[in-house]
């Protein structure tokens, strides 16, 4: 390998790997997501801070938590907008991601937000915005998203979306 004349063979290529993972002590937030359109936090049973995203133990005390269904609206802590993204999400390019916190809650949670007229002032801090459901849900963060509150009523009758519960 010392020949400095040396040069490495690379062959492009694609590698499928099909895994399942489990969500654990997360799962009934999941669970709930898709089955009931409910977006549960957690609570401390000791300090009674409310986890979003939830937390099976308490960060600040490491005491346990207890599920609390959380009201589906909130306001933007901090948001960019997104202009390069994954395969996964370019379709809907350009959308917003944001900080939210959510009105029962006392962190902040990152999730998309999408406008139907996307410009900075309608995504900044302090802006008011409510969950909207995909009517076909897998139990997964992407399940839903946040619009403008003045604009909820009209993604809620798009068809592929709906309220919450
Ligand atoms: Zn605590």
């Amino acid at each position: 390998m010392s020949d400095e004349n040396f040069q490495a063979h690379e062959i492009r290529d694609k590698i499928v790997i099909q895994y399942k993972y489990t969500l654990g002590g997360h799962s009934k937030f999941f669970i709930e997501l898709k089955d009931n359109k409910k977006i549960l936090g957690t609570k401390c049973k000791k300090c009674g801070k409310v986890w979003i995203p939830p937390r099976v133990n308490c960060s600040d005390c490491y005491e346990e938590t207890e599920w609390t269904e959380l009201k589906q609206s909130g306001e933007i802590l901090i948001s960019t907008i997104v202009w390069y993204t994954t395969s996964a999400f370019i379709a809907s390019v350009p959308y917003a991601i944001a900080f939210i916190k959510m009105d029962d809650a006392d962190t902040g949670m990152l999730q998309g937000v999408f406008s139907e007229n996307l410009v900075p002032s309608k995504i900044k801090k302090g802006k008011r915005v409510r969950a909207v459901f995909n009517k076909e849900r897998e139990g997964k963060m992407t399940d839903f998203f946040f619009v403008p509150e003045e604009e909820y009523e009209n993604w809620i009758k798009k068809p592929e979306y709906e309220g919450g519960a």
